[in-house]
């Protein structure tokens, strides 16, 4: 009916009619797969254009959660090629819907006169099940999103309703001096909002909007409309989308934080279309809606939420209201949906429905859709003062904007940095093993082993704010706070291990490891494992093969002599050999060897507890024993670097060198020792401090200060109060386990490896020549950053993907995980 009497108008010719999935060929490579032709055109037609677009929609949507965002991608790439006409996409969603129709009843015939032909009936369940969810979207709801597919405003009266609000005058909604009145900014990133567990629990979160209009001495507060805001990214706001899970987080009304009771008016004259006022169990709480006209017929709605239940007896539907009239209050806990009080104030230039049950929050995608039904009230009930507060609080949540950020990288910062995923990600925020981006989604991370214990945890969080408070300075001024520390590092060390100098990164830790070694020995040759990678000063790249025989390094320093990675998967000895471990070592006697045919000694040899950059690569049992000797007896230095590995992340042990049953010389720490705060530390035996303390000075500004001792004291605590370590080995051990299970279906996954939550898994495109599957790798990366969850690639081959979680990791986090993995591995 709504198509019909159209369709003659519209552009007409040959067309297609049958863009369906089983007649399209299409052309690869993985991740960049485009329709490269087409079969099966019996069905061509003269009819008008847009119905092939219908068509192609049709078959688009079928089996997916999200049928809108599907169709919307067919649209927008058709009026790419093909520019629409208004009238044509006004009527798109019910040519949808026809196609579906036309479909299902033909299955049916089908069904009767050829039931043994198992492909007519190929699309009915699917078409079906469309048409049950295509029925739970308001045909104009659908127009305003394949109007924004096309680059228009999605809402087609949008504009005449803003210029025509300008010229009006309205009366206050909430009774106020607006004087009295602050900004708040609940914006996912928001500094006002503060630490995740200011806004997860509702007393929290009571007790900090109360503080925020404190600080601000206002009696009312004000803001959030277009706000993104983290609070509805809990498990209780998540919904599966087509790819990993969405949350509702744009907020569409304008909220009105202001005390319980607070009288609410009618800003315009209208009537009373809605009055919800029995749903206290509902987000909203009790709610009004009030209809009202503004030109030539054409009508807007008020939205009046989290109000008193009593406020609204006195109200019928369609009862007149006048402006300033008292039309409700602001209702209290629990009855408002159990908020902090205040008045959720929202316009809509259309109520889609007829339940009036409208969405307050909008998914990020698709929010400038809401939002252009859904016009900013704040121009109709604020003054210009409030109006410019509210706007300069805004101006900080629209500087995320990603193009505006890259520009400004590119222009301001070093080219030498790097940016993670094809399609960049800006974090305004993280909390515990999560990651938000600047829309509110939220990303699990599977790759932050430096957010050791989760971040911004609160104790650490609490720990850095409390002392910096109050003092920072540097260690030529006594104070317990770096000894208390000290003492508990050593204490998970084994005893020999009982000298520690504090630092701030791990590049500074094996700088100042590999000065400690060369002082000693006075020597400078060193013996490295290759693909390591050990920091960014000078020393430490210089004993860096991922680094020198990487991109834009020109090979091994004379001093530096690189030994194979022992790697038992596709390195010179592989698992068949039961002493590779032995016979890898015997590859780091032989570099003494050569370098002592040449008249020179090693000062060290560097190996990290796993070798991360190379690939997730676990020591073959005995290889440290054996290797130490070799340098101990050439008398070097033996130095493990635990900057990946350490503070209990391999599970059996608190340090990975603990794995190979050896007591390194020197073990240096980084990343997660200060869960993210910069701070690293150098412990070794007495004999090579006494050694390194020949004299000179040794002076560190900013390591040991008392701020970042704090942490690392808060860091070790946690650990230890959330049983940590035991958390790395259980959670570990199922994620290994449920990624051979995989490796059992999917056999380009070639290698599962790794201690605790630290693992690796290796592609191969072949499993008996190894050949490596780089871009696959990539590929699935940059999917499970489209499905939420955060991962990386490393080893000189690309193949490996990491796992190296903050160690809050869970077991429903390692169930999405292998479900959100497997669904890609099936893409491959
Ligand atoms: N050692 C290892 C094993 C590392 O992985 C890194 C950093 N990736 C470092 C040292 C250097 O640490 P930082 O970048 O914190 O200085």
């Amino acid at each position: 009916q709504a198509a019909e009497p159209k369709l003659d108008t519209l552009c007409q010719q040959l067309i297609y009619n049958d863009a369906n999935d089983y007649n399209l060929l299409v052309q690869w490579p993985l991740g960049e797969e485009r329709i490269g032709g087409a079969v099966d055109f019996g069905d061509a037609v003269h009819a008008p254009i847009v119905c092939d677009l219908a068509i192609a929609c049709a078959y688009a949507a079928m089996g997916k959660n999200d049928p809108m965002a599907a169709t919307m991608a067919v649209v927008e790439g058709f009026h790419k090629v093909h520019p629409l006409e208004e009238t044509e996409v006004a009527i798109l969603f019910p040519l949808i819907a026809l196609r579906l129709l036309v479909s299902v009843t033909t299955s049916a015939i089908n069904a009767r006169q050829a039931p043994e032909n198992e492909y007519l009936q190929i699309s009915s369940a699917p078409a079906w099940r469309l048409l049950q969810q295509l029925r739970t979207i308001a045909p104009s709801l659908a127009h305003y999103h394949f109007r924004h597919a096309c680059g228009w405003a999605p809402c087609p009266q949008a504009a005449s309703f803003r210029q025509w609000m300008a010229t009006q005058n309205f009366l206050p909604v909430v009774e106020t001096q607006w004087q009295g009145v602050a900004a708040l900014d609940l914006s996912v990133g928001s500094l006002d909002l503060g630490h995740h567990s200011q806004y997860e629990e509702i007393d929290a979160f009571c007790d900090r909007i109360d503080g925020l209009l404190q600080e601000q001495k206002a009696t009312i507060g004000l803001g959030g409309y277009g706000e993104v805001r983290p609070f509805y990214t809990t498990d209780a706001y998540q919904v599966k989308g087509h790819a990993g899970p969405r949350w509702r987080t744009v907020h569409l009304g304008l909220d009105i934080w202001a005390a319980a009771g607070t009288a609410v008016r009618a800003p315009f004259p209208g009537r009373v279309r809605y009055n919800h006022n029995n749903i206290g169990e509902r987000n909203y709480g009790p709610t009004l809606i009030l209809e009202h006209e503004w030109s030539d017929g054409q009508v807007f709605y008020s939205l009046y939420g989290h109000l008193s239940e009593d406020s609204l007896r006195g109200l019928q539907a369609g009862d007149a209201v006048v402006a300033g009239q008292l039309i409700a209050r602001i209702g209290d806990r629990p009855i408002n949906g159990n908020w902090p009080p205040h008045l959720h104030f929202q316009l809509m230039l259309d109520l889609l429905n007829e339940e009036g049950d409208f969405p307050g929050v909008a998914f990020p995608e698709v929010a400038e859709i809401w939002k252009s039904l859904c016009p900013d009230p704040a121009a109709m009930i604020l003054s210009e003062a409030a109006l410019a507060s509210l706007n300069r609080h805004l101006a900080g949540q629209h500087n995320l904007a990603l193009d505006h950020i890259l520009q400004k990288r590119r222009s301001k910062l070093g080219k030498g940095l790097s940016i993670s995923y094809q399609k960049p990600l800006i974090v305004p925020r993280a909390s515990r093993q999560y990651l938000y981006d600047q829309t509110g989604r939220r990303f699990l991370d599977t790759v932050n082993n430096v957010a050791h214990v989760g971040h911004q945890h609160p104790k650490v969080v609490q720990a850095a704010s409390r002392q910096i408070a109050v003092l920072n300075t540097n260690t030529r001024y006594l104070h317990p706070q770096i000894l208390q520390y000290a003492e508990s590092l050593l204490a998970t060390l084994p005893e020999e291990l009982c000298v520690v100098h504090f630092v701030n990164s791990g590049s500074e830790a094996n700088e100042l490891a590999l000065r400690m070694a060369k002082t000693m020995t006075e020597r400078q040759d060193v013996v490295a494992v290759d693909v390591g990678y050990h920091g960014n000063t000078g020393a430490c790249i210089d004993v860096s093969s991922y680094k020198f025989d990487g991109k834009g390094g020109s090979g091994a320093p004379a001093h530096t002599h690189i030994v194979p990675m022992p790697d038992t998967y596709r390195g010179i000895f592989r698992a068949d050999k039961p002493n590779a471990g032995m016979l890898y070592a015997e590859t780091v006697r032989e570099a003494i060897g050569r370098m002592e045919e040449q008249g020179r000694r090693p000062a060290a040899f560097i190996c990290e507890g796993i070798l991360s950059c190379g690939g997730q690569v676990v020591l073959p049992a005995g290889y440290l024993k054996a290797a130490f000797s070799h340098v101990r007896q050439a008398g070097g230095i033996c130095i493990v670097d635990e900057v990946q590995t350490g503070f209990g992340r391999v599970g059996e042990h608190f340090w990975a060198f603990e794995l190979q049953g050896v007591v390194p010389d020197i073990v240096t720490m980084g990343k997660p020792i200060g869960n993210g705060h910069p701070l690293g530390a150098v412990v070794c035996t007495r004999e090579v401090a006494d050694a390194f303390a020949n004299g000179m000075e040794f002076f560190n500004t900013f390591g040991g200060n008392p701020v970042s001792c704090a942490v690392g004291s808060a860091v070790l605590d946690v650990v230890q109060e959330e049983g940590l370590q035991q958390n790395a080995l259980t959670i570990g051990r199922m994620l290994q386990n449920g990624l051979r299970q995989l490796q059992g279906k999917y056999h380009y996954i070639g290698d599962v490896r790794g201690h605790g939550l630290f693992l690796g898994f290796e592609l191969v495109k072949n499993g008996k020549t190894l050949e490596p599957a780089a871009d696959w790798a990539s590929f699935i990366v940059n999917q499970m950053r489209e499905r939420a969850i955060l991962m990386s690639t490393d080893g000189p081959l690309h193949n490996v993907i990491k796992i190296k979680p903050p160690m809050c990791f869970n077991e429903q986090n390692v169930h999405f995980f292998l479900e959100e993995l497997e669904l890609v591995l099936q893409m491959i």
